[in-house]
């Protein structure tokens, strides 16, 4: 299915309590909501693949024999205009025109009616090294991408007024669209993401959404979609790290958070009883309300952590680096994922999980207390 994204007319309206769950690009997403129309706005790799290339221009990097100086003059010129950024917090700008940003690897684009830090750009850049430090991973590592010149895509709906611009995908499209209450969310693709102007601000959202996003877009580059419950653990745990890390509140994990008489939105017990049988029921179903995939996959995160140290998603996404699998296939993603960390890995999840869930809750208490949580 053709998705149309950037305008925010064609977002799909999707529940708004799963904005957190179903902020996330890497996998199947059910349409739910009763727009007849709506397309799915989750970025499939059939969904990619479907695209047709999206410009005539050759998207083969540059030859050394290029010089900087031919590579701007064969490129179109954008259509938009940059916007420049002061650099200042403090300086908001409604954005008056759809405009981008060009950094050194990552692209801003601007939605009109977009309200806009100065320092949007910096914050941008502190992102990518906090995430690239949490996982030990680069963005500048797109093998992936490189390798599968049919995902590079184009802003097309958005962007065809961008088309000058980020053709071999090298770097990283960021969209700002301006939020508005009508259940539009955040999502990632391979090489792209849309993030609202209000998930940059503290008393809203507060970061927690571009850590999640921008996580996905760390891991996306890299290699073959590792399904639902990793990527989305491994967003998830991204998200729980550089909150605490940065004193952000994170009111979202509060639907994990399952000690103390309080309930979570879904009820994880299965896991603890068939780790693997779980992982394979999770990862291969529909998307649904009580987000199984992501209470699995914050536990599973953490437990591999733990477990297996800091370099965990490293290895994993070294691991898939060697396959070419889809998002679905759960044999091949529990192979790699076996193959990255040890045979046991679902004995030893099954082990972990009463302490070791437990502890992350207690963690997480302590952590937002501050905060009001009690
Ligand atoms: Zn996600």
């Amino acid at each position: 299915m053709r998705r149309q994204y950037g305008k925010k007319a064609t977002i799909l309206a999707l529940a708004l309590s799963l904005c957190l769950a179903t902020a996330c690009g890497s996998g199947e997403q059910e349409t739910t909501g009763t727009e007849a129309e709506a397309v799915t706005t989750k970025a499939t790799t059939e969904a990619v693949t479907e695209a047709p290339a999206t410009t005539e221009m050759d998207t083969a990097p540059a030859t050394e024999e290029m010089t900087e100086e031919v590579t701007e003059e064969q490129r179109p010129v954008p259509n938009e205009p940059q916007l420049s950024l002061s650099g200042k917090h403090e300086d908001v700008t409604e954005v008056k025109e759809t405009s981008y940003y060009e950094g050194d690897s990552f692209i801003l684009y601007f939605e009109k009616g977009a309200k806009v830090h100065g320092d949007i750009a910096e914050v941008i850049g502190k992102v990518i090294k906090e995430e690239e430090e949490v996982y030990g991973l680069s963005y500048a590592d797109a093998a992936y991408l490189r390798a599968n010149p049919e995902y590079l895509w184009v802003l097309e709906e958005f962007g065809s007024d961008f088309n000058g611009l980020n053709n071999d995908s090298e770097k990283l499209n960021i969209m700002i669209m301006h939020y508005t209450d009508d259940g539009a969310i955040e999502w990632s693709d391979l090489n792209t993401i849309l993030l609202f102007d209000e998930d940059f601000e503290a008393e809203t959202n507060g970061m927690k959404t571009v850590y999640h996003e921008m996580a996905h877009l760390l891991r996306l580059r890299q290699s073959s979609n590792l399904g639902d419950i990793l990527e989305e653990g491994i967003a998830i745990y991204a998200e729980d790290q550089l909150c605490r890390k940065n004193g952000i509140a994170n009111w979202d994990l509060v639907q994990f958070y399952d000690i103390d008489g309080y309930q979570a939105n879904y009820d994880a017990s299965g896991i603890q009883q068939d780790p693997e049988k779980m992982f394979r029921e999770i990862n291969g179903a529909e998307r649904s309300a009580d987000q199984p995939a992501y209470a699995y996959g914050i536990r599973f995160l953490t437990f591999l952590h733990e477990t297996y140290g800091a370099d965990v998603v490293k290895k994993l996404t070294e691991t898939a680096s060697k396959y070419s699998f889809e998002y679905d296939n759960t044999d091949m993603i529990i192979k790699v994922l076996k193959e990255a960390t040890s045979e046991d890995v679902f004995e030893r999840f099954g082990k972990w999980l009463p302490e070791g869930w437990k502890a992350w809750c207690e963690g997480y208490k302590a952590y937002m207390k501050p905060f009001g949580f009690e």
